[in-house]
């Protein structure tokens, strides 16, 4: 690993996750379950060709994970080193990164899970909005703006560069009468125009549409993943681009390279101006034969209606 160090604004989860000098990798440590799912997925990706076909049309489901790279063994020469799932950093390319993580589902924990680990997430559920909504925002990341300055300080934790980490807490208090708001918090950013904020959540209402068909199509079961919503807060790298985001995130590993290195200085290069992408496999894994995931469909369906409920009331 070249010069690891600590992934900045990281929107939830344990600490460790690491990155390159550049931020162009991410280095999560390694479980199991998930690297399985990773390496699951990528096998399919390359055997798509002969499969029968019934997803054609649909975003597939590796356009909407981080790209898996392998794993990377670190440590000494012949002491147990720590293992890690190498992915593609979702972040890089953003000057400004506002970023949320979505926990998704009602039942948060799977077959595996001791009796005490059920009961407590069991209880998390049921006094959050995963319970009632099907996903509880688990953080956010993102710089301060005027809607900050109403959420309880218990819930906010001040950060370098006028950024805030809003924390479990604040996402475990949400109710179904406050959520809404707290989604146009994320948007409310101080220096993109009313037009900007506007453009962004269509688009992730459009994401969502994309993201729902994927998902009816797809037989897995993904317990306790997430949605990671990542926007560009940074208006120079909007009038660079013209304000053209994209839908999906480009192809990470590129056979060409028609930038320029002076372009992708200014711009990010191939970065779009924000991004939806699933995150967190450790208790994911595929079905076949078993149909799709309820509990995620449904948490998409809920989320659809609210974007849709916030695109058209300010
Ligand atoms: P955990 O198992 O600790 O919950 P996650 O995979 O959910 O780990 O990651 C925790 C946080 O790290 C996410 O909320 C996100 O902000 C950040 N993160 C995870 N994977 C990536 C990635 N590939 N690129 C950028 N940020 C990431
Ligand atoms: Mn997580």
């Amino acid at each position: 690993m070249n010069h690891p160090r600590e992934l900045r604004h990281q929107a939830a989860g344990h600490t460790g996750t690491l990155t390159d000098r550049d931020g162009l990798l991410v280095f999560k440590p390694a479980l199991d379950r998930e690297l399985a799912f990773y390496q699951a997925v990528q096998k399919r990706m390359y055997s798509e060709g002969n499969d029968d076909g019934n997803r054609e049309g649909d975003v597939p489901l590796y356009s909407w994970m981080p790209t898996f790279l392998g794993t990377l063994n670190e440590g000494e020469q012949g002491t147990e080193g720590g293992k890690y799932i190498v992915l593609e950093n979702l972040l890089h390319g953003f000057s400004e990164p506002n970023v949320m993580d979505v926990k998704l589902g009602k039942v948060l924990y799977d077959n595996e899970a001791s009796v005490e680990k059920r009961e407590r997430l069991a209880q998390v559920s049921k006094t959050t909005t995963s319970g009632s909504l099907g996903f509880r925002i688990c953080g956010m990341k993102l710089k301060r703006n005027k809607m900050v300055e109403q959420v309880d300080p218990a819930h906010v934790e001040p950060d370098e560069d006028d950024y805030v980490f809003l924390n479990k807490h604040f996402g475990r208090s949400r109710t179904e009468d406050n959520i809404e708001d707290s989604f146009r918090l994320f948007f409310a950013n101080s220096k993109l125009s009313p037009e900007r904020v506007k453009t962004l959540k269509r688009t992730f209402l459009h994401r969502l549409q994309l993201l729902y068909n994927t998902l009816l199509e797809e037989e897995v079961r993904m317990v306790s993943c997430s949605l990671l919503f990542i926007y560009e807060g940074e208006p120079k790298r909007w009038d660079a681009l013209n304000d053209r985001d994209s839908l999906l995130r480009d192809e990470f590993i590129d056979s060409g390279d028609e930038d320029s290195d002076s372009e992708n200085e200014s711009t990010g290069g191939k970065t779009g101006l924000s991004s939806l992408s699933l995150i967190d496999f450790a208790h994911s894994k595929l079905v076949p034969g078993e149909g799709y995931d309820e509990g995620l469909v449904d948490a998409i369906e809920n989320l659809m209606t609210l974007f849709h409920n916030i695109c058209i009331r300010i």
